[in-house]
């Protein structure tokens, strides 16, 4: 359902991607990993639509996004979506989680009442409660509020899901609570998941299949417990050697 081919991104004369190609089937979870500076929320940006690529195509459920207009982007953005590494990021501080939920839902006219019971359900499938939409992003712990963001991200029903290092800055007791959570929501949606992690173990949890991105180039691809157990390439050998 993700066909990515030949993808270039270049900021000023810096080339990012080299030629990324991309295969996600539909209900899978591909892990990307690799180097700081290596391109991957770069190709996730892509995915979402927030940045263009210069050349290629990424084709997500027969819309090639590189290729698209503005009118296309607007109604293909609403399939895709980020769950970003610091939840503050997708949540407005002076509005209520009830409120940004339903601007999610209906940007143009998304009242809470229209919306409470859909947006209490959510917080129920994320592990927190009802009664809970009327508070602030602030009164919520970092773990809590990476639920409530998970929550945004789903609420609207993508095809595609794209979640970037995001249990990274939470102990590591929480992040295994979160990426159940997701991984249990990813599986009875049947969305399609790419993860960003820099944590091989991380991605190992919650992937089916794993990219290797290095220098802006995919330098390997295939099932998560194939590369780990028979790493081709020299830099995920060494990405596995390094890992405790
Ligand atoms: P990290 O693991 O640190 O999050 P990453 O793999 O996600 O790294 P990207 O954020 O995709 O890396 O960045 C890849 C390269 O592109 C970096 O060298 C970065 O400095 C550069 N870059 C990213 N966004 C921009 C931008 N908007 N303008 C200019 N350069 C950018
Ligand atoms: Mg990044």
């Amino acid at each position: 359902m993700v066909d990515v081919r030949g993808l270039d991104v270049s900021f000023g004369s810096a080339r990012v991607l080299r030629g990324v190609d991309l295969r996600l089937e539909r209900g899978r979870t591909v892990g990307i990993v690799g180097e700081s500076g290596s391109g991957k929320s770069t190709l996730a940006k892509v995915l979402v639509g927030t940045v263009r690529a210069a050349s290629g195509t990424a084709t997500v459920d027969g819309v090639d996004i590189v290729a698209a207009d503005r009118r296309a982007m607007r109604a293909y953005r609403r399939r895709a979506q980020m769950i970003p590494q610091d939840p503050y990021s997708s949540l407005s501080p002076r509005r209520t989680i009830a409120q940004t939920l339903a601007e999610a839902i209906d940007p143009v006219r998304g009242r809470v009442a229209t919306h409470e019971q859909l947006i209490g359900e959510w917080l129920v499938r994320v592990g927190l409660t009802p009664e809970m939409m009327h508070r602030f992003p602030h009164e919520f712990s970092g773990g809590q509020r990476q639920r409530i963001a998970i929550a945004r991200g789903l609420i609207i029903d993508p095809h595609l899901v794209i979640a970037d290092e995001i249990t990274s800055a939470l102990d590591v007791s929480v992040q295994v609570q979160i990426l159940d959570l997701l991984a249990g929501i990813k599986d009875s949606l049947g969305v399609t998941m790419m993860f960003i992690s820099h944590n091989l173990a991380v991605v190992q949890r919650v992937s089916d299949d794993v990219v290797v991105l290095y220098q802006g180039e995919v330098v390997e691809a295939g099932p998560v417990e194939q590369v780990y157990a028979d790493p081709q390439h020299w830099y995920t050998r060494r990405l596995l050697d390094a890992d405790p």
